[in-house]
């Protein structure tokens, strides 16, 4: 299908494709076996400016937008989830400044954020503070000039490899998710370190890791906002994010559905391809529409995005939702084209359907994606 994408869009596309291929495909499989971070790739995506992709001119990005990101995302998701999750989960921790630094913190942080110089990570779950986000239990004190922060956040991506950290803690208690507020920490900052790497089913070029803060002081000026914004903070940044998740979802689809038709033109069963079978060429079609559904709403909420709008809960949620169940069951399909071998570590796709599931699971599960999509349609439906 034609998206329209400007020549600038496709310039994008075929440049991480080329990346992805010559890159990231040879190197997925073991960078999945031996859980490696892919440090290499990340420097090839740097040298390709890739990172400031969304950064505006100014601080020195290139100005693009979210659709730009959900094509490089995507195209990364097609070769490797892994690699994929750790571009983006840079792009999520950079919300925070983009969408609510001052000049000065963006000055400060965003040229090398952009010149893919300094990795980011977005820090706001908890270990009893996962969809109900505002049960953190991480405080922030003000101390003369500085906070002082205490506390564990949960299953960090990028946690140990990046440098800068967006999180989110409690500076009033008291005062439930309005205490909450938004703070940039550097890595090296006396009192932050970091818990173990998680061991996980899928996404494993990603790393996962604790942020844990004990009496850890942070200049009273690296405080987002101000004292009290921390979840309207955190919240936007999910809206901006989410639908990059969607296009992580298209990419490992695509992938995979690739991987299934070509399989299906090489397997002799019965005397003839398995790809003649009509039962076979239906999952095929269904994986295609699929897909193509997908990719046409995650570019539809993108554009939106892009377009200033204001109000892009709903529609981001709903891009996230649908592209990434749709993910979930495209690399199943995938595995079941490809019978026994489509489960065998052989063929990339037994990794994908892996990986695939994360994708239901963070920046908000899905179910959460629905309380959310089924709250705005309330307020609707209330304005009518
Ligand atoms: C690999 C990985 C990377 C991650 N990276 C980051 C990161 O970089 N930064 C970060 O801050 N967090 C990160 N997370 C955390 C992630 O966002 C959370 O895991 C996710 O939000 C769900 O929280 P939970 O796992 O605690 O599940 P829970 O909240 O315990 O939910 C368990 C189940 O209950 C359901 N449920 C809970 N409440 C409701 C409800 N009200 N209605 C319907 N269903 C409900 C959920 O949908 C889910 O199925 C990561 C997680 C993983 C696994």
């Amino acid at each position: 299908m034609d998206y329209f994408l400007t020549e600038d869009q496709v310039m994008i596309k075929e440049l991480v494709r080329q990346i992805a291929e010559e890159k990231v495909v040879p190197a997925r499989e073991e960078l999945d076996e031996k859980e490696e971070f892919p440090w290499g790739i990340m420097e090839v995506i740097a040298q390709s400016d890739l990172f400031g992709l969304f950064v505006p001119e100014e601080f020195g990005g290139l100005g693009r937008g979210s659709l730009e990101l959900c094509i490089a995302v995507e195209e990364l998701s097609r070769a490797c989830l892994g690699v994929a999750t750790t571009y983006a989960a840079s792009a999520l921790g950079t919300y925070p400044i983009l969408l609510f630094g001052t000049d000065e913190q963006k000055k400060k942080y965003l040229p090398d954020i952009a010149a893919g110089k300094r990795l980011v990570a977005f820090g706001l779950t908890e270990a009893n503070a996962g969809s109900d986000a505002a049960g953190i239990q991480t405080t922030a004190q003000l101390d003369g000039n500085e906070y002082v922060i205490n506390g564990t956040k949960q299953w960090i991506t990028n946690g140990g490899e990046a440098e800068i950290y967006t999180i989110i803690a409690m500076t009033d208690k008291t005062k439930g998710a309005r205490g909450a507020s938004a703070f940039i920490v550097e890595k090296d900052t006396p009192g932050f370190s970091f818990g173990k790497k998680e061991k996980k089913m899928g996404i494993r070029a990603s790393t996962t890791r604790e942020l844990v803060f004990d009496n850890c002081r942070i200049p009273k000026e690296n405080i987002l906002a101000r004292p009290g914004y921390g979840f309207i903070i955190a919240m936007k940044t999910l809206d901006n994010s989410r639908t990059g998740v969607g296009a992580q979802g298209v990419g490992v689809a695509q992938g995979a559905f690739e991987e299934a038709v070509k399989f299906a033109r090489q397997r002799i069963q019965f005397g003839h391809p398995i790809i003649s079978f009509q039962a076979v060429q239906h999952m095929l079609s269904d994986m295609a529409i699929e897909i193509e559904a997908a990719r046409a709403l995650v570019y539809a909420v993108a554009r939106y995005i892009d377009s200033g709008a204001k109000e892009i809960s709903k529609d981001s949620a709903i891009a996230k939702v649908f592209a990434t169940d749709m993910a979930m069951r495209v690399t199943t399909n995938a595995v079941q084209v490809m019978g026994g071998s489509g489960y065998m570590r052989e063929y990339p796709v037994e990794k994908m359907m892996r990986d695939a599931k994360i994708l239901q699971i963070y920046e908000g599960t899905n179910q959460i994606q629905r309380n959310v999509i089924g709250q705005v349609l309330i307020k609707e439906a209330a304005k009518r």
